[in-house]
């Protein structure tokens, strides 16, 4: 269902401690081929700003470590949440989680051990908390992460740490339960909030798409989870989402609906 006619969504916007959560690449900037070229677009950028004086929470929550992402969403006064939860940007300085530090040494041993099987088009980049290997730009992506992936199934073995998959990337992650799920969940009782909605395209939004519902169960939080489509979305994103929105552009539709909405209503923060 789009957005536009969900119930559960209009239902929210006069809640008092309303948050909004979301993600960057795919969601408020469109995917490219270069993850180094990635820009949030002008208009989520303003909308964001605007929803940030009239929401109790704004946070944009990425893969991406979380200097890079605070750096290209260019707000600050946002929360910034970035390596999947394993950073967060406390308005000062990033703060490492703490459960994840020790394992740095196997990240700097699985880098070694990832390079002589590196091809043409693969980039490795080191994300301090996290490694991420994209192969979008291989000659074949498909063949490309099926022939890497019994290799870096091994290296993760090897250095105890766990492989995902996303859009065109794998990720090597500390074993530690912390997701974009966990940080949801962490954003909506730190803030308080009554309503949250949180947006996301990919594989790793799927555990804060289902902690939605779980947060919504449990009676903590009229939480609704928004997926957003693309051509090459992750299935799981569509059967996870509560409502969806139609690529980046939708997106910026939806945060101008929120803004108007939440000025038209009386509600204070
Ligand atoms: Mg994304």
């Amino acid at each position: 269902m789009n957005w536009r006619h969900s119930p559960l969504l209009h239902s929210l916007v006069n809640q008092p401690r309303l948050g909004l959560v979301t993600d960057m690449d795919g969601t408020i900037s469109p995917i490219v081929d270069q993850p180094d070229q990635a820009r949030v677009t002008d208009r989520s950028r303003q909308l964001l700003h605007e929803l940030n004086s009239r929401l109790t929470l704004v946070a944009v929550v990425s893969g991406r470590a979380v200097d890079d992402v605070r750096q290209r969403v260019d707000l600050p006064d946002l929360v910034y949440v970035g390596n999947h939860g394993l950073e967060t940007w406390d308005g000062q300085q990033v703060i490492p989680a703490p459960e994840a530090i020790h394992f740095r040494p196997h990240l700097d041993a699985a880098l070694d051990s990832l390079r002589p099987h590196q091809i043409s088009g693969m980039l490795i980049e080191d994300k301090g908390a996290t490694l991420s290997i994209h192969y979008r730009n291989t000659a074949d992506p498909a063949a490309a992460a099926a022939a890497f992936r019994p290799q870096i199934d091994r290296i993760a073995r090897d250095q105890h740490l766990r492989v995902f998959q996303g859009r065109m990337v794998f990720e090597l992650r500390p074993p530690v339960e912390i997701h974009k799920g966990t940080v949801f969940r962490r954003l909506v009782e730190q803030y308080h909030l009554q309503a949250a909605l949180y947006i996301g395209d990919d594989t790793t939004d799927v555990d804060a798409l289902e902690m939605a519902h779980k947060l919504y169960q449990e009676g903590i939080c009229q939480a609704v989870g928004i997926g957003v489509e693309s051509p090459d979305m992750p299935s799981e994103v569509a059967e996870s989402a509560d409502v969806m929105a139609s690529g980046v552009s939708d997106v910026e539709a939806l945060l101008g609906w929120l803004l108007q909405a939440r000025s038209a209503s009386s509600t204070c923060m």
